[in-house]
Formats: C-alpha cells, sequence, structure tokens
C-alpha cells in the first residue's frame, strides 16, 4: 500500500515524541495531557492502517483476466508478469476506492474498467493513489450540472471539487466503456479525469500537474499549452477542440490523447509529445 510507509514513519515518530513526553508525564500535568494526546494520535493512525490493512484484502478474482484480456488493449500486450502487477493493482483499486452505480446494476467488467483508467496512464507512476479519490460514481447515460442523466445531456465525466465532492469522480457508463471499445480515437473519459486529478494533486486544478513535471518545465509547458490552444482555436489542430477551454482541460485532454494514440502524438506533436512522457514516464525520460 502506498500509505503504508508514511504511516509507518509517522508512527515511529509519534512514538517517539510519546516516548519523550512519557518520560515527563510525572513531572507535570502537561506532560500527561501531551501524553494522552499522542497516545490517542497513535491509536487513531493504527486503527486506519488496520482499516487499510484489512480492506487491502480483497483478492484479484481470476476471472476478471477475461475481461480485461477482451476489454483493455493495454493489458493484452503486458507480458505474464506485468499482467500479474496489473491484477494486484486492480485488487488495491477495488481495496480503497469505492465504486458505485447511480441507476443501473454495478457489474464486474464495469468496475474494471474504472480500475483500468486509473492503472494504464499511471503505469510507471506506481506510488500515486489518486490524491483524495475515495469514490467513482458511474451513471447509466451523460448527465448534466444537475447530476441528472438524459440523451441530451453533455457531460461525460466529472471530478468534483469543494466539500464532500472533493473525494468523488462521476462517469458516465457509455462514455467509459467508449473509450475502451473504439481503439481509434482519441478519447477516454476514464483517463481524462484521472488526468484532472494528476492536475489536482499539487492543489491547483490548473493544467499544470507540477509534482510530476520539473520546476524548469513549467514555463516551457505552459507555453506550448498556450501556443497549441491558440492552434485548436484557429481550427488548425487535430486536438480535441474541447482542450481550448482552459489549460486545465487542455492538460485533460492532451492526456486523452498521449495515452490512446501515443505514436500518433509523437508524429503530430513531438514536443508535447517528449512533455507527457516527461510527466507520465519520467524513468524512460531519464533511462
Ligand atoms: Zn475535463
Amino acid at each position: 500500500m502506498q500509505t503504508s510507509f508514511t504511516t509507518r514513519l509517522f508512527l515511529g515518530i509519534l512514538f517517539f515524541v510519546g516516548i519523550i513526553m512519557g518520560i515527563g508525564v510525572y513531572q507535570d500535568a502537561l506532560g500527561i495531557v501531551w501524553f494522552l494526546v499522542v497516545l490517542g494520535m497513535m491509536a487513531g493512525l493504527l486503527f486506519r492502517s488496520y482499516r487499510i490493512a484489512r480492506s487491502a484484502a480483497v483478492a484479484f478474482n481470476p476471472q476478471w483476466r477475461e475481461v480485461l484480456a477482451s476489454k483493455v488493449s493495454f493489458y493484452q500486450d503486458l507480458d505474464r508478469s506485468d499482467q500479474a502487477v496489473f491484477e494486484e493493482r486492480v485488487a488495491v483499486f477495488f481495496s480503497t476506492i469505492k465504486i458505485t452505480a447511480v441507476d443501473f446494476e454495478l457489474d464486474d467488467e464495469c468496475r474494471l474498467l474504472v480500475a483500468a483508467s486509473s492503472i494504464v496512464p499511471f503505469w510507471d507512476l506506481p506510488r500515486w493513489q489518486y490524491g483524495s479519490l475515495q469514490e467513482v460514481i458511474v451513471y447509466s447515460g451523460h448527465f448534466d450540472e444537475n447530476y441528472q442523466i438524459s440523451e441530451d445531456h453533455h457531460i461525460l465525466g466529472m471530478v468534483g471539487s469543494g466539500g464532500n465532492m472533493d473525494h468523488v469522480m462521476l462517469l458516465s457508463k457509455p462514455a467509459l466503456y467508449s473509450g475502451f471499445d473504439n481503439k481509434t480515437n482519441k478519447n477516454h473519459v476514464g483517463f481524462h479525469e484521472f488526468a484532472h486529478l494528476l492536475d489536482k494533486s499539487d492543489g491547483d486544478v490548473d493544467g499544470i500537474p507540477e509534482l510530476f513535471l520539473p520546476k524548469e518545465m513549467v514555463n516551457p509547458w505552459t507555453k506550448l499549452v498556450h501556443r497549441e490552444i491558440g492552434r485548436i482555436k484557429a481550427d488548425e489542430s487535430d486536438i480535441n477542440p474541447y482542450g481550448a477551454t482552459s489549460d486545465a482541460e487542455f492538460f485533460a485532454v492532451i492526456s486523452e490523447y498521449y495515452h490512446k494514440r501515443p505514436h500518433l502524438l509523437e508524429k503530430k506533436h513531438p514536443d508535447l509529445f517528449k512533455m507527457l512522457q516527461m510527466i507520465y514516464h519520467p524513468q524512460i525520460v531519464e533511462g
């Protein structure tokens, strides 16, 4: 688990502080208060790690292999040992993120496609665990700003913001499926929404995933984004025009393109491709 190292480190520090404070326990009342506070925090953290460890017990069901092999081309192209790593990540995803269907019966296929959307783009960033995401909510169709479903509605996916919505991602089921089924277009709502989460990991959904881009690359990246948005607006680009809505949407849209049609992107937009390699596959760039 991603959090276990941090948790253990934190527990270790707390334990140390606890001992130091414990020494003072019999010296004054403040020492006792400190000791109790530290003890309480340790109990809380222990309970949290216990809950994570217990929930991580979800095992990968071998029957899921068939779904992944037929639907997820990235999985098909992996060798057996990497497929096993993929399967492990599916189990971890299911253990830590709740998946809910709003108005249809959720099946394993749909759940697996949600998990795959979270694994494929970040294959080389396994330490990143989707920030504060706790739940993915799937709708049977496209929806509107009030989360109402209708054929006329246009929203395919959304990362919530503010209050409880900070922990939620919404996806339209047909859009999720079409991301995997259509192999030739540049659209994938799952990759799009998870790209927003990566962008959000530095606190701002601003199209600059600062934690994943070398500092000196932030300016060149922004310039590149603005140049390309200009081209989209002038109708001179093959990038989805929705990317011209804002820098944040550009990052999500270009991430879809990158993960779905990497060779095409490399051919048509080598400079953008290089930047995305740096963000999503840092070790390839360094190595
Ligand atoms: Zn978006």
